[in-house]
């Protein structure tokens, strides 16, 4: 197990880890319906589950802990000006290496904020089998409020920082996109790394996913996450005893849904629920709502918010100014996709779903999850349902370490074997197959075919391996706590393996 020496560590982090009481940019006070603080919140959940698997408590205590929070701040030109900007990066684990996790842009980010995704990170690789430990990263701003230009130059030197502190590398920690971020500077970051480390690295393309195709990335990680959310969505919705017990019928086709965030995650989610039959009655952004009970086209509304730059007033539903009491409308399934803390103690009462599908991280409160719970809602958590991003990051990774694309070497003599088969049958029946059935029959899987059925096969088994987890741990009753306690099974393995817990 790797150790680090944390830089620089923050006033506001040690704060971020014990307050209760602060009031933060995610939480508020502890005897209030404001929201806990975000970390401590998972901390909450991981508590619940630890006790319910009866772990020691050091052990528990070294899972749950950051083991290194980088905090800092960096100069940029912008506008003639010099900008100071605040910005972070955390490593939770390093019970395995690399550590992995996104790079969120956001005004609101803090380092309770990174830590807590962190931790999340270092849970959801453990439920998805992806041999990472957990981490996150923030740059403090409002993307909107910078030309291209500049955000290249603050993503540029943002990485400059990790690179001096070794806090990014394909062996170390390897970033990805996050909310305000994407391919774009997921290349630019990549460049960055190349310029220090290019020569002396072969593997150096492998120190950030979520990159371009042409820039080493892979075929299917930009749908990956929303892909993930509609697998785990159908798999949840084919149990027959839940689906029962929530008065629904089995499959997708027909459930109504609505999303809030119609960004990465959020669009290409309500685009698969749809081909798969669902219905979206409701998309939420960040400034204000669009609602049709008999469906809202997800490929009509898209291309209106990118010529408009918002969904309101699209011509084929209502617009509903205050977007957040559309989470309390009537639907099958609330998919929450933008940010934390969206669902709290103060709106859960009203909250008419059967089912949350949690697409962003952390939109459900510890508190408001026990008021869900008692409704008898059936959640979905964030650690499973959007773990398709990073399972895809890690197919990623694999990619540029081993300096071949998925499928190159066997899709043509599949192929070859296929064409080979059908002339046999052809032979023995007395019968030809059509040019169209040939063609079908015979295509060898192409890289985004192995991707998008490696992450279908992740998703499905890691769904019932948290099913199966509750069902053997009868004093566990709902998904999160399973997946919770199934992950720091998996952590404490590796753990106990490597000799420090006994
Ligand atoms: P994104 O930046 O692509 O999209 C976020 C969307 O939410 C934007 O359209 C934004 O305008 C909207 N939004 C912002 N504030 C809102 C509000 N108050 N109400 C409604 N909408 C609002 O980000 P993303 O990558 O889709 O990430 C969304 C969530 O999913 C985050 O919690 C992130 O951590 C999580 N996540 C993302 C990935 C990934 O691969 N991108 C993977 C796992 C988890």
């Amino acid at each position: 197990m790797a150790t680090k020496t944390v830089a620089k560590k923050s006033a506001t982090a040690k704060k971020a880890a014990s307050a209760s009481t602060k009031s933060t940019a995610n939480g508020h006070s502890k005897n209030s319906t404001q929201p806990l603080p975000f970390f401590k919140s998972v901390a909450q959940n991981f508590d619940k589950a630890a006790r319910a698997l009866n772990m020691p408590r050091g052990l528990a205590e070294q899972i749950k802990a950051c083991n290194a929070v980088y905090y800092f701040n960096f100069p940029v030109r912008i506008k003639g000006e010099i900008q100071v900007i605040e910005a972070w990066r955390c490593e939770h684990s390093h019970h395995k290496l690399p550590t992995k996790g996104g790079i969120r842009y956001s005004e609101m980010v803090d380092q309770d904020e990174v830590m807590a995704l962190a931790a999340l990170m270092t849970y959801k690789c453990a439920i998805v089998h992806v041999p990472f430990g957990g981490a996150k990263g923030g740059i403090k701003i409002n993307p909107r409020d910078y030309t291209e230009e500049e955000l290249e130059r603050i993503t540029r030197r943002y990485t400059a920082e990790l690179i001096h502190k070794n806090f990014i590398g394909p062996a170390v920690d390897v970033p990805a996109p996050d909310y305000g971020t994407g391919e774009r500077e997921m290349a630019w970051i990549a460049d960055t790394y190349l310029s220090f480390h290019g020569t002396h690295d072969i593997n150096a393309l492998g120190c950030v996913t979520g990159k371009p195709i042409a820039q080493g990335g892979v075929r299917g990680r930009r749908e990956a996450t929303g892909r993930g959310v509609m697998f785990g969505l159908r798999q949840a919705v084919s149990d027959k005893n839940d689906m029962k017990r929530l008065k629904l019928t089995t499959g997708l086709e027909g459930k109504t849904v609505i999303v809030q965030g119609f960004g990465n995650v959020g669009y290409y989610a309500a685009k698969f629920l749809q081909e798969q039959g669902a219905v979206i009655v409701a998309v939420i952004e960040w400034d204000g709502a669009v609602y049709n009970p008999k469906g809202i086209d997800v490929e009509e509304l898209n291309t209106y918010r990118n010529q408009t730059k918002s969904v309101r007033n699209f011509p084929k539903a209502k617009t509903i100014l205050n977007g957040r009491e559309v989470l309390e409308y009537e639907c099958d399934i609330l998919l929450p996709a933008a940010l934390e803390s969206q669902i709290t103690s103060e709106n859960a009462p009203r909250i008419k779903a059967k089912i949350i599908a949690e697409g962003a991280n952390g939109p459900v409160t510890a508190d408001a999850e026990e008021i869900l719970l008692k409704k008898g809602i059936l959640i979905i958590p964030d650690m499973y349902l959007n773990a398709g991003g990073v399972t895809v990051s890690y197919f990623e990774w694999l990619k540029n370490i081993s300096h071949v694309r998925f499928g190159r070497m066997e899709k043509r003599f599949e192929e070859s074997t296929q064409r080979r088969m059908l002339d046999a049958v052809e032979s023995l029946v007395g019968r030809s197959f059509s040019a169209h059935e040939r063609k079908l029959l015979i295509r060898g899987a192409g890289e985004e075919d192995l991707v998008n059925s490696g992450l279908e096969d992740t998703m499905i088994n890691a769904y019932e391996e948290i099913k199966k987890y509750a069902a053997d741990h009868p004093q566990i009753n709902d998904l999160r706590t399973a997946a919770f306690a199934s992950a720091i099974d998996k952590v404490s393995t590796t753990y106990k393996q490597l000799g420090l817990f006994p």
